[in-house]
């Protein structure tokens, strides 16, 4: 049997048997072998600024960051992602004790719960969730707990379901605090639902944070991709929250450079430096060049956010109209990449079988939002779509969508 030696004792350890195989890798290949435009993984098609792209060009070949650059990150950066923080939240980090750059979000977040938790604490995170949550909790001994974001028709009377989002149910959250709850684990805006917590929302997870007394990570990745009249508000700038919070940050999502993998981590120093202790044994350091990059994209001016933002919301609406003319209802995506839909008006009911069989009937790749679930039947009829891909390719799914056959 594969993945087993002769005494029959799988290779991969108990803590992430459950973590064996990405949905993504089958969803990708099935987009390759039958040439259908893959809406699955959320990565863009375009690359970010290229007085960007240059300037990584330009530390490589200054031999800036070409061999290891410092733990916590290179000065530049750390005093960039500082200024960044005061410029669009008012929030103040010193950039020697209170920073940290990782490699991408993704290690941020494993580093901090390696960190924070011993082994049987309880974290709360909202489900569904990003898929390295659980596995980052399972490698740390965690025990996740996690809270149902629930659909909410929030019908306004215009018909259209204008308002329709996924919900956190604050008294479900108070409930599934514990004794041996540790640490909260928050994403907003919400991959993959599209939701973008509110002020009221955040202050209510403030306010049960810090009468527990529990530890808050929270990843802010699509920090600058919220639409409308949604507001993202850091957890880390509402009262009694900044000594406890460890707030993720990615240049990846903001600056359309996932392959650089440069993230970081703004704490309070005690939490830095705990953080810090895990990630010095995972990666040490990564991406030097890129970080000197990423340095000068922080720095772009408003501009640069506004025109980012106002591309993202023009790609989100015509993978909607695209979406809600095939006869999905759509929910309002108000931040991220991702668009959820329910597929039950389609007169269908299992995501992960509608996903295998979409390929065919319409030459397009989803991801079944099952995946993201431990309470998988609650996410059974939902499928999530990416929009941070060209016009022309998101005209292209629209229509292909729109002629889907049965
Ligand atoms: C993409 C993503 C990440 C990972 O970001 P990297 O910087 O590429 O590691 C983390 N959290 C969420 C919610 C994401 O969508």
């Amino acid at each position: 049997m594969a993945g087993m030696t002769s005494s029959a004792r799988p290779f991969l350890n108990r803590r992430l048997a459950e973590f064996g195989t990405t949905i993504f890798a089958e969803m990708s290949a099935l987009a390759t072998s039958t040439g259908s435009i893959n809406l699955g993984q959320g990565f863009p098609d375009t690359d970010g600024p290229e007085e960007i792209r240059e300037a990584a060009v330009r530390a490589l070949r200054d031999g800036r960051g070409n061999q290891y650059p410092p733990g916590p990150g290179v000065p530049e950066l750390r005093t960039a992602i500082a200024s960044h923080q005061k410029r669009h939240y008012g929030l103040s980090y010193d950039p020697d004790t209170e920073v940290l750059v990782t490699a991408g979000a993704t290690e941020a977040i494993a580093a901090s719960l390696l960190a924070l938790l011993e082994p049987g604490d309880e974290v709360i995170a909202l489900e569904p969730y990003y898929d390295s949550y659980a596995a980052s909790i399972a490698m740390a001994g965690g025990t996740r707990v996690p809270v149902t974001l629930r659909p909410d028709e929030g019908d306004d009377g215009d018909g259209e379901g204008a308002h329709r989002r996924f919900r956190l149910d604050l008294d479900e959250l108070r409930d599934a605090v514990t004794e041996r709850t540790r640490l909260l684990l928050v994403n907003t805006p919400h991959n993959p639902t599209g939701t973008v917590l509110t002020r009221a929302e955040l202050t209510e997870i403030a306010r049960i944070a810090v009468e527990r007394d529990l530890l808050v990570v929270t990843d802010e990745v699509y920090e600058h991709l919220v639409f409308d009249d949604a507001e993202h508000v850091p957890l880390a700038s509402l009262p009694g929250m900044r000594e406890r919070t460890v707030t993720i940050g990615s240049a990846g999502k903001t600056f359309s450079f996932t392959g650089w993998k440069v993230g970081w981590v703004t704490a309070p120093p005690a939490l830095v430096g705990a953080v810090r202790s895990a990630k010095q044994f995972l990666t040490y350091v990564a991406s030097g060049p890129f970080q000197y990059a990423v340095a000068e994209a922080l720095a772009l001016p408003d501009a640069y956010f506004e025109d980012f933002r106002a591309d993202m919301l023009r790609k989100r609406d015509v993978l909607a109209a695209g979406l809600t003319e095939a006869g999905f209802k759509v929910f309002r995506s108000a931040g991220t990449y991702f668009i959820t839909t329910d597929i039950r008006p389609l007169g269908e009911s299992d995501g992960f079988a509608f996903c295998r069989a979409l390929p065919e009937r319409a030459g397009v790749v989803a991801i079944p939002n099952a995946v993201f679930y431990d309470h998988r039947e609650q996410g059974a009829p939902f499928v999530r779509f990416a929009f941070c891909k060209k016009d022309e390719v998101l005209h292209e799914a629209a229509g292909r969508l729109r002629r889907m056959s049965a």
